[in-house]
């Protein structure tokens, strides 16, 4: 049953659409249990429908006509109980009822199981028996297993035949749901990204010249038997004669007419090459993956692998600038930091990806570039819109694939009080973020995320709060030396001094792995993190430190900030290095001075340590990011749990209260550099627990500097102390709406005047 149920997954994930995936579930499902029907109905939620999608055992012109009205028969109480029923004698259950369109006749053995996908019930995967008959426990297992592992697949087959559709008849326009990643509405046209040499994601797209894709296509053909050939030549000595064997396999594979006429019948079909290559892929290894024998099953990985090299090789060309249309929706599975800034900012309209949160590092960039942005829209089927027209609601995470005119409309004028709403604001540039009872609260900057010699927002801040200087470490194949680092830190020193700068030491680990520093673990957030590595490394802490002490010479701008502590003896450990790196210099003649020092509280460890802490260093900086995630324990970038990731968690208050309270003590000042400070709604709080300043992303600063200058300090510590009443976050959340759409302000936080 376990390989039947791994096969049968493998096909549905291979299938072309929604059609033939629930054609291959129905027919191997009935084989494999032995059943006289199976069938898969799906559900309508507009019309409150059951639809009988798929079968095999019933009439085919039923398929796609019957429609049972929402929670009635059996099928209805699968859905409505979402759990499996299992009947021996359906036929006298008071829910039976017989559907003669169908072409069904009276049945008694009945198992029902519902596909479900976050919580919600998509359909009911039913399996009927003329005769009395009761499905045994592998049997049912079998099945619920079946049903919840394509759920996922369902519901992106049925996204994808909903597309389709869409264009063809104009049913209602839905949105394909997502997360809030980054506010503001972008209009534009897909462009699709996706990992090197990996088959699934390559998008379907127009070649350019059909002749030209196909020599393309062949010399790559080529570059894969030269390869082949070498690696043989090579190897030929130190591999069995079954392992050589394997080469004759690829080269006959190579030369296949299935592969290479298939592929170049699909790239005139009017596909490019990598496309074209994907389906005919797809198709041969359909064919395997269905096969009996284990043998000739594990061609079909064989298959998969010839075609990854292909597709390496015909993606060696050089990528064209230009083809990044005037208004990009930049589309991915995942979408990294690199292939933003590769696309020209003025092109950039939106980003989508199917994985990932607002809060992971990509979310955290969008939005500080000012680029609306929905992530975790996994239902999107990347590879089939390239080129779409693709609307992205960054206040909501919502996406639409080919708006209707309606939708586009509506959504042009949401775009319009955007650019309204951002003129407005420029307004608030050299304006001092004052309170209207004139309280002061300095906003600085996060920068360092993506390279830029002007990042955004210099004129808007007061300086920097957070420089992450992870970037150089990531994008190089080998450590930054001192003199490339101190470079690096001196632009940025000089270009808002005397204004301060806070330059945080290395925060690698976690979802921040160096392609060249190899960690294997578990799990990367609660591992190998932060100052965890570079105490370990002093070598790489030394470097770090002496290159940054060694830029602020003569400008004397500098904080220095340090990530992820959990321990005094971490703390203690650091400032030594520090110390020691400033008396070295000094010692080697360079006019260092020994700059501020603080460190991040973002680990809860460190609320309780605040005393201790707050002892230690010149001030302090919450990373709500971390201390939200680690509090709550929801992974950060996990969409699966995004909705449990919520900074206005009553936990997540009382720990901000905790921390302002203990530095006050010690006379220490509290900055807010995690996303928190950026949101508009989470002022009335910070401003309330008497955070002294806050930092955020380039796109934040106005919005937020819109909403101090509306409000009054007493106001917000009222506002606080309702909110402390409230026992989880969305009552904090819709507390902190209400009081900002009260003021007028709650274009801020969503779209529209
Ligand atoms: C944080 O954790 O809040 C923070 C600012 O750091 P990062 O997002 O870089 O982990
Ligand atoms: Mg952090």
């Amino acid at each position: 049953m376990l390989e039947a149920l791994r096969r049968i997954v493998q096909e549905v994930n291979n299938a072309r659409d929604l059609e033939q995936a629930l054609a291959i579930i129905v027919q191997r499902v009935k084989l494999a249990v032995g059943a006289d029907v199976c069938s898969v109905y799906l559900n309508d939620f507009d019309k409150r429908h059951h639809v009988l999608q798929a079968s095999d055992g019933l009439r085919a012109a039923a398929v796609g006509r019957v429609r049972l009205e929402m929670g009635r028969g059996l099928i209805g109480l699968v859905s409505e109980r979402a759990e499996p029923i299992n009947l021996d004698d359906a036929f006298n259950h008071p829910r039976y009822q017989c559907i003669t369109d169908t072409g069904e006749t009276s049945y008694h053995g009945f198992l029902g199981a519902p596909i479900i996908q976050n919580r919600k019930v998509l359909g009911v995967l039913v399996l009927r028996q003329r005769d009395k008959r009761h499905f045994d426990d592998a049997e049912v297992t079998f099945v619920v297993t079946l049903a919840s592992q394509l759920a996922g697949a369902i519901t992106f087959a049925r996204t994808s035949g909903e597309l389709a559709r869409l264009q063809d008849d104009g049913i209602p326009q839905r949105f394909l749901p997502g997360l809030a990643a980054s506010p503001g509405v972008g209009l534009g046209q897909a462009v699709v990204v996706y990992p090197p040499a990996d088959l699934d994601a390559v998008p379907d797209r127009v070649p350019e010249g059909v002749e030209g894709e196909i020599d393309h296509f062949r010399e790559a053909l080529d570059q894969v038997a030269a390869d082949l050939d070498r690696f043989a030549s090579h190897t030929h000595s130190h591999l069995g004669a079954e392992d050589m064997a394997l080469f004759d396999a690829w080269r006959l594979m190579l030369e296949s007419d299935t592969l290479v006429d298939g592929t170049i019948g699909r790239i005139r079909a009017g596909n490019w090459a990598p496309g074209a290559l994907r389906e005919t892929i797809a198709e041969h290894t359909r064919v395997f993956d269905a096969m009996d024998d284990a043998y000739l099953r594990e061609r079909a990985s064989d298959i998969r692998d010839l075609g990854r090299c292909i597709l390496m090789h015909l993606q060696n060309r050089t990528v064209d600038p230009l083809r990044y249309a005037e208004q990009t929706i930049l589309v991915g599975e995942e979408i990294s930091a690199l292939q933003i800034a590769e696309v020209p900012r003025e092109r950039l309209a939106g980003i989508v990806s199917t994985k990932g949160s607002g809060s992971s590092h990509v979310g955290i960039l969008a939005r500080s570039m000012g680029i609306p942005a929905a992530m975790g829209v996994s239902d999107l089927p990347v590879s089939r819109v390239e080129g779409r027209e693709m609307i992205v609601d960054g206040y909501r995470g919502r996406v639409y694939v080919s708006p209707t005119p309606a939708v586009r409309t509506e959504y042009l004028r949401l775009a319009e009080d955007d650019v309204a709403l951002t003129k407005e604001l420029k307004a608030l540039c050299h304006l001092p973020a004052e309170t209207t009872d004139g309280y002061q609260v300095p906003l600085y900057l996060n920068t360092g995320l993506v390279s830029e010699s002007r990042p955004l927002g210099i004129e808007e801040s007061a300086g920097v709060g957070l420089y992450r200087t992870e970037l150089p470490f990531l994008v190089r194949d080998s450590f930054p030396g001192e003199a490339a680092q101190m470079a690096n830190y001196r632009q940025v020193l000089e270009l808002f001094a005397p204004r301060p700068v806070t330059i945080r030491t290395l925060d690698i680990g976690g979802d921040k792995p160096l392609p060249y520093f190899p960690m294997q673990e578990s799990n990367p957030f609660l591992g190998w993190r932060g100052v965890r590595i570079t105490l370990d490394h002093p070598e790489i802490f030394l470097a770090q430190v002496r290159a940054i002490l060694r830029a602020a010479v003569g400008l004397d701008n500098l904080q220095l900030l340090l990530p992820m502590i959990s321990t005094i003896t971490e703390l203690e450990d650091a400032l030594q290095l520090i110390h020691r790196a400033h008396d070295e210099l000094r010692e080697e003649g360079y006019q260092v001075h020994m700059p501020p020092v603080g460190v991040m509280i973002e680990v809860p460890a460190a609320v309780y340590l605040i005393d201790s802490l707050a002892r230690r260093v010149d001030f302090l900086s919450v990373g709500t990011n971390d201390l939200t995630q680690y509090l709550l324990a929801v992974d950060r970038n996990n969409p699966h749990v995004a909705e449990l990731y919520d900074e206005f968690h009553p936990a997540v208050l009382r720990a901000l209260m905790q921390i302002v309270s203990g530095a006050r003590v010690h006379g220490r000042e509290v900055s807010v550099c995690g996303e928190m400070a950026g949101d508009p709604l989470a002022i009335f709080l910070l401003l309330g627990m008497g955070v002294h300043s806050l930092s955020m992303g380039a796109g934040s600063l106005l919005r937020v500097k819109r909403v101090i200058r509306s409000i009054s300090r007493a106001r917000a510590r009222e506002v606080l102390q309702m909110t402390l009443q409230c026992e989880d976050g969305a009552s904090v959340r819709r507390l902190l709406l209400d009081e900002l759409e009260s003021m007028g302000l709650g274009a801020l936080v969503r779209p529209g005047r």
